[in-house]
């Protein structure tokens, strides 16, 4: 649905398969108040693509927990599941523009990469089945299960920018190499789904973890090449304890239903992630 009017749409998109913890209370409700106080919309969206790692008590668990925290949403909520057309759709699109080649490699061969790290630690692509001849591509992927790959260096031509806040961000796509836009099990992939659903609901302003910082440069192109809209972001701190910790390593990473549990009210939680108490 686009957005024709001047408001803002925000969105907390996390992923059914664990449960929700205070960085995700925190981010949700940033979002959640930030809708409120420009007179938008606030959208929950379930990114449940990794259908083997997804689980219905976990989703269940997202409704009730963000209940908890005094959080309403648009419904029908929007799944990834059901918008395989749709991802398929960019990904013939990316086709035709000649951007994505078939990578048959396995975990072996991909553990023989001596290429440098990504922004996430992972080994950047070094290319094996990027040559591959158009014929042997054709026959294999007949047969053989394979993921499709950006050829960022034929993706990456135009000098892009977004925002983060009130910075200007220049787009850097090319340090995640020819990143993997279809996986080979689930046929679509956490940055295709996340840029195409941004825009078919509208989104204006994606408020989200630092962790996710680096993957906006892949968003930023994924738009300019599926020529979508470029919604503003803002990357917030993720949450520390007192020590310094992130949040994912010590007792504060417990889930929220277990903060619940054990007798805090939602006022608690949100004194405990630095939020005045309404
Ligand atoms: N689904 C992602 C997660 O749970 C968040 C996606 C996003 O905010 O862009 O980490």
């Amino acid at each position: 649905m686009p957005n024709t009017t001047a408001q803002k749409i925000f969105r907390f998109a996390p992923s059914p398969n664990g449960y929700l913890h205070l960085g995700h209370a925190y981010s949700a409700l940033v979002n959640f108040e930030a809708a409120r106080a420009s007179g938008g919309q606030f959208l929950l969206r379930i990114e449940d693509i990794d259908t083997a790692r997804s689980r219905p008590e976990f989703e269940a668990a997202i409704f009730e927990d963000l209940s908890w925290l005094g959080l309403d949403w648009q419904k029908p909520v929007l799944r990834q599941s059901t918008r395989t057309a749709a991802y398929r759709a960019a990904l013939a699109q990316l086709q035709a523009q000649n951007l994505l080649y078939p990578c048959f490699c396995t975990r072996q061969t991909l553990a023989q990469n001596t290429a440098h790290l990504d922004p996430d630690g992972t080994a950047v692509y070094a290319g094996r089945c990027k040559h591959l001849p158009k014929a042997e591509q054709v026959r294999r992927m007949s047969f053989e299960a394979h993921a499709l790959r950006l050829d960022m260096t034929r993706a990456s031509q135009s000098r892009l920018i977004w925002q983060d806040g009130a910075q200007t961000i220049p787009a850097t796509p090319e340090i995640w190499g020819d990143i993997i836009l279809a996986r080979k099990d689930i046929g679509t992939s956490y940055h295709l789904a996340v840029t195409l659903d941004d825009a078919a609901q509208g989104v204006t302003d994606v408020v989200r973890g630092q962790d996710l910082f680096a993957s906006t440069h892949i968003h930023r192109l994924l738009q300019h090449l599926l020529g979508l809209p470029t919604p503003r972001y803002q990357h917030h701190a993720l949450l520390r304890d007192a020590e310094g910790e992130k949040l994912a390593k010590s007792r504060t990473s417990s889930p929220l239903r277990l903060w619940r549990a054990e007798g805090a009210s939602s006022g608690d939680v949100r004194k405990m992630i630095g939020l005045t108490e309404r």
